[in-house]
């Protein structure tokens, strides 16, 4: 077993699953004008399964599951619940089933519950597997986290994928990652390159945009300078 994969699968699993506690400093001034540390401002924050779930207000939210009962009442007078929230919401219950039946476990009652019994029994399963549970609670933390505001869509290139018969316009780059994808074709951009599980060197992506974007810029010059040149023919023309 990989004690990477799992420790990273574990981290990935408490931040969805599990309330955790954000603290945020505070300040004031005194009257003799020094800065006076108050105490922090502590918030429990529910797992960014539940935050999707109440965002999407669905009524019987397990909250943090079974063991972290959180289940909270729906006022009527909301508006309809966050749309994206909803679908990651439910392509996360997707995905759970999905891994339930690949690695032949039994259900748990909650998706969180059953996020955590997937992680719990990861070290029977083989490497591939481990490695693609990883890959899938990775998307699902990153995408909760940016429907919940936690974190800044990827910033989105205008430069077409690299990927033989790919060729979309659809690369998505984390700068402070240094990571990079496709949404069209899934192949993935790293640090550390692993190309049988998809995942290319984010130098040779950088050197591809590199390179198109000064080839880009080179016909945007040369476009340029032949209508410079037509301009002067005319110009030229209309002298004579
Ligand atoms: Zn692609």
């Amino acid at each position: 077993m990989n004690t990477d994969i799992l420790a990273d699968l574990r981290d990935v699993c408490d931040a969805l699953t599990n309330p955790y506690q954000h603290r945020e400093p505070r300040w004031e001034w005194s009257p003799s004008r020094h800065k006076v540390k108050l105490p922090d401002h502590v918030v429990i924050l529910p797992g960014l399964i539940a935050q999707l779930a109440e965002l999407a207000e669905i009524p019987s939210s397990p909250g943090g599951g079974d063991d972290t009962p959180t289940s909270r009442p729906v006022p009527q007078s909301r508006p309809p619940g966050n749309p994206q929230a909803l679908a990651a919401y439910l392509d996360i219950h997707l995905g759970v089933a999905k891994w339930t039946i690949l690695f032949g476990l039994d259900s748990r009652d909650t998706v969180e519950s059953q996020v955590r019994h997937l992680v719990a029994s990861v070290a029977a399963q083989d490497a591939e597997d481990q490695a693609g549970l990883l890959d899938e609670l990775r998307r699902w933390q990153r995408r909760a986290e940016i429907i919940c505001e936690w974190r800044e869509a990827d910033m989105q290139l205008e430069v077409p994928c690299p990927v033989d018969d790919c060729g979309e316009r659809s690369l998505r780059v984390n700068v402070a990652e240094k990571t990079a994808r496709c949404v069209a074709c899934g192949c993935r951009w790293a640090e550390e390159e692993n190309p049988e599980r998809g995942v290319y060197s984010i130098g040779v992506l950088a050197g591809f945009i590199a390179d198109h974007k000064r080839l880009s810029k080179a016909g945007a010059d040369r476009a340029r300078e032949e209508e410079r040149v037509r301009k002067a023919a005319r110009s030229g023309r209309s002298a004579a």
